[in-house]
């Protein structure tokens, strides 16, 4: 199994982070695709790719993904606030340099919650960084990672306006008719543990064919209880719910959703040639 979306750098890994992919691997987690939110981001997801890139040995591998996530926390306040441009400040000319070693771009998206974006200029000001990022994923071929909350229909409408082709919608929490609009693109949609307590999601899996369909756990958020951390080693909850609704062996929802992730994150097989 493949975590196609992971916040690794994340401050509630700093104690244990070697053992939490430990029990990942030891659960069967071959890859872990690690997503940023910020720039600040970036130099820790990059070095844990390093320390776990192992194409020939064993062991799990940290596939990265760069990218301005579309909340971001204000330096001056420390409130969260909508993206601006501003914020791309060495964005993509890291993202360029760094780019062999890439296997994506994200976590990038649209987050309309009220209180992130309560006016036209803060949904267009996340527009506008989402583009510039969508647009240098098409001129690298990278897929792009993406988040929406309060914002499927935009989202999904967006991307199509910028004719991203290379997307998994992580996460998503669109109503039905929204999902169909995403799967008629090509789309995928990514499925974390939280499945077993959202209907939502589960409507979800319903809807989206299984070719279509990727595993994720966006730990440290989203695990099967509303408290507590989430880590990769939960991967097993989203195959195994899947398998239930699909009503397909959860062997079947395996081998799926891992040709579908290195479908869409393709250069996981050239850093990891063993997958
Ligand atoms: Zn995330």
């Amino acid at each position: 199994m493949i975590d196609g979306h992971c916040h690794i750098s994340d401050v509630a890994f700093d104690h244990d982070r070697e053992a939490v992919l430990q029990r990942a691997s030891d659960a069967g987690v071959a890859a872990v695709v690690a997503v940023t939110e910020s720039f600040a981001d970036f130099d820790a997801v990059l070095g844990f790719a390093e320390g776990h890139s192992g194409p020939y040995g064993g062991g799990l591998v940290v596939a990265p993904c760069l990218g301005v996530h579309p909340v971001q926390s204000d330096a001056e306040t420390g409130q969260q606030r909508s993206a601006r441009l501003e914020d791309l400040e060495n964005v993509l000319q890291a993202i360029r340099s760094n780019s062999a070693r890439l296997v994506g771009i994200g976590e990038v998206g649209l987050d309309f919650q009220p209180r992130i974006a309560s006016s036209s200029v803060e949904k267009d000001s996340q527009k506008a960084v989402l583009k510039a990022q969508v647009e240098l994923a098409k001129e690298l071929g990278l897929p792009l990672n993406v988040h929406s909350r309060s914002a499927g229909r935009p989202t999904i409408e967006f991307l199509k306006e910028c004719n991203a082709k290379d997307v998994v919608l992580h996460a998503f929490d669109g109503r039905a008719a929204i999902v169909r609009s995403g799967v008629d693109a090509g789309y995928f949609f990514s499925v974390p543990p939280s499945i077993v307590r959202s209907e939502q999601t589960q409507k979800l899996v319903n809807v989206v064919p299984l070719n279509q369909l990727l595993l994720e756990t966006d730990s440290p958020a989203l695990g099967p209880e509303k408290q507590g951390r989430n880590e990769p080693c939960n991967l097993k909850i989203s195959c195994e719910e899947i398998a239930r609704i699909k009503g397909v062996s959860i062997e079947e929802v395996r081998k799926i959703t891992m040709q579908n992730t290195l479908k869409l994150f393709s250069r996981l097989r050239t850093i990891c040639p063993r997958l």
